[in-house]
């Protein structure tokens, strides 16, 4: 307590927070037991490959023959049960992997279908929603969009209706992402892509995986998904990898997405990991726990904040799909303190204050909080929002559950000190 107190912590807002652990014990446990089986399912994996220290070792130039780099590719399609993995830290983060996993398998004259409504914000300017150069629609790739029904689920009679010839690939998004749908579960993406295949078998269905990834004891791929599509600083990457992102799917899709990477032609062969084999394989190893230590941040921030009266998405008591957790602030002053806040509480830059930017991509301004060891790494603790009302916070991350309780602590006294909320 006293430490808290050092760091800035009040009485009320510390014995507030611990009230709110009280009735998280059990969901603490199921997290805890889900990222046993995780855990589980990586080790193996290293043993079965006979990970060894020499794959440690870096390549420079063209990067033939570097084992370490094809033995992260060989677990990662050991964990996500597929027939192949693309792991590379020239994948500059989750949009560009999804851009090489889109690219590579659509064609002039094919369509896109997002039967989940609205992407990601990176993605409409690369299906072109948003005008941008280099877009599918200048490439002749169509798109379409089936939005989910009101109550959140798959609206499956508009999704039968959008898929026709021209359907090649079938874009699923698990994570809510800056939107304030609920994030699918495993299962219900195993459904989705079922009833898309009894449609049209030969579609080829993609996850976003972005956030997902060691938060059920399954993967998408483990339902059907043909490719599973992530990056390296959200959850796979456990906090040291320094850049990187992956598609791990089958071997025709895979091909085809590397054939974008490199070039047609070249393919796994080439690409040197200039030194990060290791960081990408203990960061594996150790993703099953901070992903356990960003759910249990998130599920706590959920706890303090319904408790309050503010909206939260997911709520403490529902489900969880992946790490993020929408704060619905409902002011914007309440979103800024919210992510001052959650600064305070960083190891890295806590003394920087975050103001709203033009962030590229991104339609509105956004504000950051991000005091992180990997720049930009949002499996450290951080928090986002878009400047547009509801001033929904996205909070999430946290590679140490006791750094993260604080952040969220933080968040909170900061937001208390300005009179933005009021704890009884
Ligand atoms: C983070 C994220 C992306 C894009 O990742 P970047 O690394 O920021 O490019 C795509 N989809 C979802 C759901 C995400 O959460």
């Amino acid at each position: 307590m006293n430490l808290y107190k050092a760091g800035g912590i009040s009485d009320e807002v510390y014995y507030y927070c611990e009230d709110r652990l009280e009735r998280l014990k059990s969901r603490f446990e199921e997290i805890d037991r889900i990222s046993e089986v995780n855990q589980l399912k990586v080790l193996l994996a290293m043993q079965k490959n006979n990970l060894s220290e020499r794959h440690f070792q870096s390549s420079t130039g063209y990067g033939y023959n570097d084992d370490g780099r094809d033995i992260i590719e060989k677990i990662y399609a050991d964990i996500f049960h597929t027939e192949d993995a693309l792991v590379r830290p020239h994948i500059t983060c989750g949009t560009h992997a999804l851009t090489l996993a889109l690219f590579g398998n659509l064609r002039p004259g094919d369509e896109l279908l997002s039967p989940v409504g609205k992407p990601y914000d990176t993605m409409e300017e690369i299906i072109g929603i948003r005008e941008q150069e280099g877009s599918f629609a200048e490439y002749g790739i169509t798109y379409k969009q089936v939005e989910l029904k009101s109550d959140g689920s798959f609206d499956l009679d508009a999704i039968k209706k959008a898929i026709n010839k021209k359907t090649k690939v079938v874009m699923i998004q698990r994570s809510k992402g800056y939107d304030s749908r609920p994030s699918f579960s495993v299962a219900q993406i195993g459904e989705l892509i079922s009833f898309v295949k009894s449609v049209k078998p030969d579609i080829i269905c993609m996850v976003d995986n972005c956030y997902g990834e060691f938060t059920e004891e399954i993967e998408p791929s483990d339902v059907g998904a043909d490719m599973c599509v992530g990056s390296l600083i959200k959850n796979p990457g456990g906090g040291l990898a320094p850049i990187g992102g992956y598609i791990a799917g089958k071997t025709s899709c895979v091909r085809n997405a590397v054939y974008r990477l490199t070039a047609p032609g070249l393919g796994k062969e080439l690409g040197a990991s200039l030194g990060v084999n290791r960081s990408f394989l203990q960061g594996l190893f150790l993703a099953p726990t901070v992903t356990a230590s960003a759910l249990k941040a998130a599920l706590f921030a959920a706890s303090v904040y319904s408790d309050l009266g503010f909206k939260t998405i997911p709520g403490p008591d529902e489900s969880r799909h992946d790490i993020i957790q929408a704060v619905v602030l409902e002011k914007a002053e309440r979103l800024i303190s919210f992510c001052r806040g959650i600064q305070k509480g960083a190891p890295v830059d806590s003394y920087v204050t975050p103001e709203p930017w033009d962030m590229p991509g991104y339609e509105d301004k956004v504000i950051m909080a991000a005091g992180s060891f990997i720049s930009g790494a949002s499996i450290e603790l951080s928090a986002d929002g878009p400047l547009r009302p509801p001033y929904t916070a996205f909070f999430q991350g946290g590679i140490t559950w006791p750094s993260a309780k604080f952040g969220i602590m933080m968040s909170l006294q900061d937001m208390y000190e300005n009179g933005l909320v009021t704890i009884n």
